[in-house]
Parts: structure tokens; C-alpha cells; sequence
């Protein structure tokens, strides 16, 4: 309980995050110009400030510290959620062909499936995915692999690990995690400690909205060279928004804290006729 009351104050943050972002991005963004028959209409560039990103652990825990606290949190995971075999063989080949075709390709990524009726998918640092049997079941492969390359995208860019700077136990969780050298002790309590203070593995999967798009352009980016067709990923939203619009509830938080899926599915199709322009 305590943690949906946390994520719904979240939502709220984030809702206003969003409109501020939109306020600021209306004047100088790169504009980009998409001729459309006879007349010539003009797109804000939805990715304008992605397209440049560089990635790495710079200013954030370093890349062992990363995967030392997925590990820990994958087993807060572990004892969450029933993870299962079903779909895994077909999850880890499509996700281990976004990973390869990602701009952090050098990271050992796990894929989990977990057992259960929400769609949903999520990451935690280090390259742990999950992705619910109930996803899994409503996607074609390209429709999975986009959700797949969309979860790399997250951690290509550091989003867990951003959040984790900001939260108030940062410092505890990271002299930890430098000093933590097994599963068991003091120190893996005083970090276990420090997590459940922070809200633990969830409180990391909780993306802003600027990020969700970010892993949503880093997702559809890396499709082609995952040997994925991007529509995939137009086609994953509209199915999403059909069982939004059927106000069935079955949808975690992979849709609801994420923009809405028409700016998705538009964001997306932009970002696909780019791509064949090239
Ligand atoms: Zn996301």
C-alpha cells in the first residue's frame, strides 16, 4: 500500500514535470521539415535532445557498483514476483539482439520473464529486464523485441541509476555497494537497509517522462540493426492503447507512468520515416 501511495504522488511529480518540460521545448527545439504532398508541414523533432547523447557511469555508481545492486535487487525481484521459463527462450533471443545492436552492448544483460495477468515490463541497473507472460503472449516478435529494445534503452542511458543519485539514501546505498564483497554480512545489511528506505527495486523502475521517451528513441533506433521491423513498435503501442481504451486494467506501469500513446505512436512514426530517409 504504502508503495502505491508513494508511486501515485510520484505520477503527480511527474505530471508536472511533463508540462514544464512541454512549456520550455515549444520555442527553440531543431525543427525538422517533412514534405507531405503539396504542402510542407512542419514536426517538432520529438528526440531533438537525445540525438547527441553520449552514455556512460560518469558521475553516477560505476559500472561494477551497478551490477553488484542489480544483483541485490534482482533477488528483492526474485521475492516479489513468480519469475518462470515460459517465453524465456524467445524473450533472451530477442532481447540479446537488442543488446547487440544498443549503444552499451558491452554489459552482461539477464532477461526474466515473470508469471503474470498485467502487462508490463521493466529494467533495474546492470541489464536485468523483465517482462510479464501476459506481454509476452499479446506480441508478435517485432511487438516484443520493441519493448525489449525500449528496456535496453533504459539502461543504455543510466535511467535507474539517475534516479537512484537523486534519492535521499544515495550516499549510504553507494559506500555499500563499494565495500560489499558477498551476499551476506554487515554490509549487505546496512545496503539492504538503505534500499528498503529507498522504496527498493521498484522505486528504480519509476522513469520520468523525458526518460521514457529517450528509451523509446533509443529503443526504435536500435531495431533495424536487431534485424527488427520498427513498425513493431508503432503496432505494440496501438495494441496498448486499445486495451487502455477497453478500461480493462491489466496494464502496469509501463503504460501508465509513460506519455500517452498517440504522442508515442506519432513520436515513433516520425522517428521510422527518418530512418528510411537516411
Ligand atoms: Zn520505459
Amino acid at each position: 500500500m504504502k508503495t502505491l501511495i508513494r508511486t501515485s504522488l510520484f505520477a503527480l511529480l511527474l505530471t508536472s514535470l511533463f508540462f514544464t518540460a512541454t512549456v520550455q521545448r515549444g520555442g527553440a527545439v531543431a525543427r525538422d521539415s517533412v514534405s507531405t504532398g503539396h504542402t510542407s508541414v512542419q514536426y517538432d523533432d520529438p528526440y531533438a535532445e537525445f540525438r547527441n547523447a553520449s552514455y556512460s557511469n560518469a558521475g553516477l555508481l560505476n559500472e561494477r557498483d551497478e551490477i553488484k545492486l542489480g544483483a541485490q535487487l534482482h533477488r528483492e525481484v526474485t521475492k516479489k514476483y513468480n519469475l518462470t521459463d515460459v517465453g524465456l527462450a524467445r524473450v533472451d533471443r530477442l532481447g540479446q539482439r537488442c543488446v547487440r545492436a544498443s549503444l552499451r552492448s558491452n554489459l552482461a544483460y539477464k532477461f526474466h520473464v515473470i508469471e503474470s495477468r498485467e502487462i508490463n515490463g521493466f529494467s533495474i541497473p546492470g541489464g536485468h529486464i523483465y517482462i510479464t507472460t501476459a506481454l509476452i503472449k499479446m506480441a508478435n516478435d517485432d511487438e516484443l523485441g520493441s519493448v525489449l529494445c525500449h528496456e535496453v534503452g533504459h539502461v543504455v542511458a543510466r535511467h535507474s541509476l539517475k534516479t537512484l543519485k537523486k534519492s535521499r539514501e544515495y550516499d549510504d546505498i553507494a559506500n555499500s555497494l563499494g565495500a560489499l564483497t558477498g551476499v551476506a554480512g554487515s554490509v549487505a545489511r546496512d545496503l539492504g537497509v538503505a534500499l528498503g528506505k529507498m522504496g527498493g527495486a521498484l522505486m528504480v523502475t519509476i522513469h520520468t517522462r523525458d526518460e521514457e521517451r529517450e528509451a523509446d528513441f533509443l529503443g526504435v533506433r536500435a531495431m533495424p540493426g536487431a534485424g527488427m521491423n520498427p513498425d513493431g513498435m508503432v503496432t505494440m503501442f496501438q495494441k496498448l492503447l486499445r486495451i487502455e481504451e477497453s478500461h480493462s486494467d491489466p496494464l502496469g506501469s509501463l503504460f501508465s507512468d509513460h506519455p500517452d500513446a498517440q504522442e508515442r505512436i506519432d513520436n515513433t512514426r516520425y522517428e521510422i520515416g527518418k530512418m528510411k530517409r537516411r
